[in-house]
């Protein structure tokens, strides 16, 4: 049982179930939908709040933080994709989208949505290294280390009691945090053809105790 090839097989087919949305108002979201499609998975473009309610499990992706936290606003994505925060489905944040996931920033602009216990310094590696690559130990992924793209990131400054560091630069710079349904990530997995971190997520959102189908109402 447990690892078996059926468990396997299983497994596969409710991913290829799955239905993840992929917030499409701002940023690099084009590049999360393509990695899903290689997975097998279905995407679906997220900008009205009425496009969440079908979905397992949200990405926000990487861009600009002030214009996403804008955004979000004018249309009117805040209050619903809180909401199925809290219902447990999966939300996971790369870059500026772990900027609006966090509870406090170090400035004023944007406004975060704060459903994950973290503090975010933004831009935090300064000019000189506004981008670079980095390789991380990631242990809930497997030995093999992450090959990690970090562009004018930000980086996790205060982590709550109940979020797990699934990895870091050093002691005090997490880069890459998992809170029950929740996870960020500093850099930009959708951006190499290491697709480990949206395996692991969609993990999450198939594992939040309903399958899709019973969700819809199915047997
Ligand atoms: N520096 C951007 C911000 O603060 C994030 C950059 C990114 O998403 N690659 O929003």
């Amino acid at each position: 049982m447990g690892n078996g090839p059926d468990e396997k097989s299983k497994k596969k087919n409710q991913q290829a179930e799955l239905e993840v949305g992929v917030l499409a108002i701002q940023g690099d979201f084009a590049e999360h939908i393509a990695v899903l499609g290689k997975l097998g998975v279905k995407a679906r473009e997220v900008r009205l709040p009425e496009h969440l309610d079908s979905v397992d499990g949200l990405i926000i992706p990487g861009g600009e933080s002030t214009t996403l936290s804008r955004l979000m606003t004018i249309y009117n994505l805040r209050e619903p994709v809180e909401r199925m925060a809290a219902e447990g489905r999966a939300v996971w944040g790369t870059c500026a989208g772990l900027i609006m996931l966090s509870r406090e920033i170090t400035e004023q602009d944007p406004i975060p949505l704060g459903i994950m216990d973290i503090g975010v310094q933004r831009n935090a590696f300064g000019r000189q290294v506004d981008s670079f690559e980095q390789t991380l130990d990631v242990s809930a992924l497997g030995p093999a280390p992450f090959h990690a793209i970090f562009i004018r990131a930000p980086v996790i400054i205060r982590v709550g009691d109940g979020v797990e560091v699934l990895s870091a630069l050093d002691a005090d710079r997490p880069v890459a945090v998992r809170q029950g349904n929740l996870m960020a990530t500093a850099f930009h997995p959708e951006l190499t053809d290491d697709y480990r971190f949206h395996s692991y997520f969609l993990e999450m959102a198939g594992g939040n105790g309903k399958s899709p189908r019973s969700r819809n109402g199915a047997p």
